[in-house]
């Protein structure tokens, strides 16, 4: 059987899900983070975009 892989919200590598850590970057592998990080990607995605009105 294949493990699960999840994919770092900061450096984007692959991993086994059952780690608490990315491996490669040291980020936090929790879902609130990537919900988040998603979040403040809007949030700058619509401040950059308004930012064009100006
Ligand atoms: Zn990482």
């Amino acid at each position: 059987m294949r493990k699960k892989l999840t994919t770092c919200a900061n450096c984007e590598q692959k991993f086994a899900e059952d780690f608490q850590f990315c491996p490669y970057c040291g980020q936090k592998s929790n879902e609130d983070l990537t919900l988040s990080v998603l979040f403040y990607n809007t949030i700058s995605n619509y401040f950059s975009v308004d930012a064009r009105f100006f």
